[in-house]
């Protein structure tokens, strides 16, 4: 029923059907479940006499006049006046740019206005209110005189003709819904049925209805997400993995042989994967840490402990720089050891390898203890003789398909997961709740903050000045451009023709490089190392050395249009300096004015704990955004937002274990309703219900 399409509605067509494709909305059960973004208390309208500056209100009027001029400033500009009253005043109200607007405002014509009211010229106004015209022929019941629904508008819709559909559809179809919440489950977490609550979210009796059945429906897409991670979970608890040796001469001598000592939180989480890995259990653990808290050298530690116990071990990047400058570091960290008599055997394998074939084979045959390597990892040809530890640097740079691949070359390999995006701890938990969580939550001693600094464009040459300074002291430090190529559009300067310019301007005087994306990955590599040698003072650079890149000798970076960056690129950018125990600077440029932008640089300046910055983020792009580029179910979330509500994520996640540990497949009748959703939603977890 509720998963026919919305076609067969009335007042739907092929053509608004199409829009609402676009919005993802297919059936009519995702119309009901297509919620408004806001409301409007729409019981009380504030009396114009009343307004005051700086609040946002819902007034009713009447269009006493309107009219339309361009800016005699800016001509390009075009305003759209109204005046509007109601029986205790006028206000003034414009619209810019949108010139269309016009035609509508005829005077006479009643309408409900909604904006922010600013004091101009003495005068109060609103500026871009949204508006609403009413109908005296129809019935308004739905549009006035209660709580009103705002929704974003797919194409061909007013907010009048939507709230009609939405209401037909709700009127026929909510007596036959069927809750996919067990009974039980509603009345122990004291939750709103569905049907009052798709009512209460479009159309709510008041405001505390409303609350409840934002509440409900937060619970249902909690639990829905949190089903399939508690159940991955039992499914990895079945199976029988490897028993590694954790504690022997290899790890001892490795470890006495570093120039540094471990923190604390690094033994800590080392404590942690080594049960792990000595365990049967199969592993698989999420190690959080900022950048620069040396998760690395960790998850070297955890390869030695599979080298030791007789098996191959392979640690994934995202990218090729990255992959080589790991395996070059490893290299030489691991070159003084022996094990059984014999040197460690390492290698490399990214794309485009001349050996991959001999490479392949050596691997198969078990000659190689450890690779280090891309994506190319993942081939189908590569296969190993006995692996049994995987380390995935940087993880949420891989899909959650391609990090599912690597382990199916082993037989229950153990599995450890990196990322320096930590989030908070309560939240991971419940985010990744089918994984074990780790966190180092310390720099290494004698780190000295790095300094960072808001400059607009007109400041540029005090950072230039900077920079030199640095690189006169035999620094090194990089440049980073939002794009390769410039663009006039929308006035941002790229990488390569900068190159140009401050190669024989500005830094005249010193040995630039240029690294970007669009180059092959030997000419990459070419100039990373010999930045990485000092045969290059200054790197201009794109968001391709976002990742991991370990130069101690870079102290300086200036980042241009930093308003073009997401907080935790921004983060991970500055990551690339700080490394040693030298003094630090950021220059984050920008002239920036939204809001958003002015958010994120703040955030940048006032704290470089990457725990703060991920949580600002979150907080600021909200939770779609944010794990959006993660490749996360999260992604997908319509209402609950796991920053917010937090508890309610963590009681719908005691619900999951629950429900599965009691029924894993979700098989008994009162969940059955609950497992076609579950699937509808997730079709891929069809077949970790089965087994089993
Ligand atoms: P992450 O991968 O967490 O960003 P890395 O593992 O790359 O960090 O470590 C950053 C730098 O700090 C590396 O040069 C590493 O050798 C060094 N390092 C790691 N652990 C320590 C420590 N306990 N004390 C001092 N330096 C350390
Ligand atoms: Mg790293």
């Amino acid at each position: 029923m509720q998963t026919t399409s919305i076609q067969y509605l009335k007042g739907i067509g092929p053509k608004r059907a199409k829009s609402f494709t676009a919005r993802g909305v297919y059936t009519i059960e995702e119309l009901l479940y297509y919620f408004p973004r806001r409301y409007e208390d729409r019981t009380n309208f504030a009396k114009i006499s009343q307004l005051k500056e700086d609040q946002i209100y819902t007034i009713k009027a009447q269009v006493l006049a309107g009219g339309q001029r361009n800016s005699w400033r800016r001509r390009a500009l075009s305003i759209t006046e109204a005046v509007v009253g109601d029986n205790t005043g006028k206000l003034s109200c414009i619209w810019f740019n949108q010139p269309y607007l016009n035609k509508y405002l005829k005077v006479g014509a009643p309408l409900i206005l909604y904006g922010k009211v600013e004091r101009y010229n003495s005068r109060l106004q609103m500026s871009n209110p949204e508006f609403e015209f009413l109908d005296s022929q129809d019935d308004d019941s739905l549009n006035v005189g209660r709580i009103v629904p705002i929704y974003t508008l797919p194409q061909g819709f007013s907010q009048r003709s939507l709230r009609r559909l939405i209401k037909n559809a709700l009127d026929e179809f909510l007596p036959k819904i069927n809750d996919p919440l067990p009974f039980d489950l509603r009345s122990r977490r004291n939750l709103l049925n569905l049907a009052q609550s798709l009512l209460n979210i479009h159309f709510p009796q008041d405001l505390a209805l409303q609350k409840q059945a934002h509440t409900r429906l937060s619970f249902e897409e909690f639990l829905l997400f949190q089903l399939p991670l508690v159940l991955r979970k039992l499914r990895r608890k079945e199976e029988v993995g490897i028993n590694h040796v954790v504690n022997g001469r290899l790890i001892e001598d490795f470890i006495s042989g570093l120039p540094f000592k471990l923190t604390t939180a690094q033994q800590k989480v080392l404590g942690e994967i080594k049960a792990d890995m000595a365990s049967a259990q199969v592993m698989q653990r999420l190690l959080q840490g900022d950048v620069g808290s040396g998760k690395t050298v960790v998850a070297t530690i955890a390869c030695l402990a599979a080298i030791q116990s007789g098996y191959q071990s392979a640690f994934m990047a995202p990218t090729e720089i990255l992959a080589r400058q790991h395996y070059e570091k490893i290299s030489r960290q691991l070159e003084q050891l022996t094990f059984n008599g014999r040197k460690l055997r390492l290698v490399l394998l990214v794309g485009q390898d001349k050996q991959k074939q001999k490479i392949y084979q050596q691997i198969k045959e078990g000659k190689i203890d450890l690779v280090i390597g891309t994506h190319a990892l993942l081939q189908e040809e590569l296969s190993f003789k006995s692996l049994s530890f995987i380390v995935i640097d940087e993880q949420h740079k891989f899909g959650v398909g391609q990090r599912a691949l690597l382990p199916k070359k082993g037989n229950h390999p153990d599995v450890l997961i990196m990322t320096a995006t930590p989030i908070p701890r309560t939240l991971a938990i419940t985010l990744y709740g089918d994984l074990d969580i780790s966190v180092i939550n310390e720099l290494p001693l004698g780190r000295i903050p790095i300094k960072t600094l808001q400059f607009n464009q007109g400041q540029r040459n005090k950072a230039y000045a900077l920079v030199k300074q640095e690189l006169k002291c035999a620094r090194q430090a990089y440049i980073i451009y939002p794009v390769i190529e410039e663009s006039y559009a929308l006035d941002i300067a790229g990488a390569k023709k900068m190159f140009g310019e401050l190669k024989s301007g500005e830094f005249k005087a010193f040995r630039l490089g240029l690294v970007h994306g669009k180059l092959k990955a030997q000419e990459q590599n070419e100039i990373m190392l010999k930045f990485k040698n000092k045969q290059l003072d200054l790197l201009v650079a794109t968001t391709i050395l976002e990742v991991g890149i370990d130069i101690p000798s870079a102290t300086c970076m200036i980042i241009e249009h930093a308003e073009r960056f997401g907080l935790s690129q921004l983060h991970q950018l500055r990551g690339r300096i700080g490394r040693a125990k030298l003094q630090s600077f950021c220059i984050l440029v920008s002239d920036t004015q939204t809001p958003e932008a002015k958010a994120r640089l703040a955030a940048m300046v006032v704290s470089s704990d990457g725990f703060y910055i991920s949580e600002e983020d979150l907080r600021i792009r909200g939770p779609g955004e944010f794990f959006g580029n993660r490749q996360h179910g999260l992604a997908e979330l319509k209402i609950a937002n796991p920053l917010i509500q937090m508890q309610l994520l963590k009681a719908a996640r005691e619900e999951a274990i629950g429900l599965i540990n009691q029924d894993a497949r979700l098989e008994e009748r009162p969940h059955q309703l609950l497992k076609a959703k579950l699937l509808q939603r997730f079709p891929e977890y069809e077949r970790l219900m089965l087994v089993g």
